[in-house]
């Protein structure tokens, strides 16, 4: 039994072998990115994939509830609060996480609308990734 605040969950022993592995030969590397346990490994592996795959923004089920000069405002049904997104002198910020990156940002940068309001000020923005702010 995992202590308390944790669970666990079985995977094939052909596939952890491989996984822990990994994480011995990597693990000075991984220690300087501040993760120290296997089980931090697995989660930050399992985060990323999930971040890749945009199911972490799926799931929080955002919805765009309005777009205005300097920001937009963000439905989070999951958190059932309305969050801002700013964006100001080529920087994005979002009121709620106090973030300039975080779900709501990367979510916003997929909105049709928001990335031709933002290109028109010279931002370039290719499929939800930032790749020039303006000056
Ligand atoms: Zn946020």
């Amino acid at each position: 039994m995992p202590r308390e605040g944790y669970k666990s969950v079985a995977i094939k022993e052909s596939d952890f072998k491989q996984f822990q592995e990994y994480y011995k030969e990597h693990k000075e590397m991984l220690r300087k990115q501040g993760i120290t346990t296997f089980a931090g490994f697995v989660t930050m592996v399992l985060y990323e994939g999930f971040d890749e795959k945009n199911w972490l923004t799926e799931s929080r089920q955002l919805t765009h509830f309005n777009v205005y000069e300097d920001h937009v405002t963000l439905f989070d049904k999951k958190l059932d609060h309305l969050v801002d997104v700013y964006f100001r002198n080529g920087k994005v910020f979002c009121t709620f996480d106090e973030a300039e990156d975080c779900d709501h940002v990367r979510f916003v940068f997929t909105i049709p609308k928001v990335v031709d309001m933002l290109t028109e000020r010279g931002w370039r923005i290719v499929e939800g990734k930032v790749l020039k702010r303006p000056s």
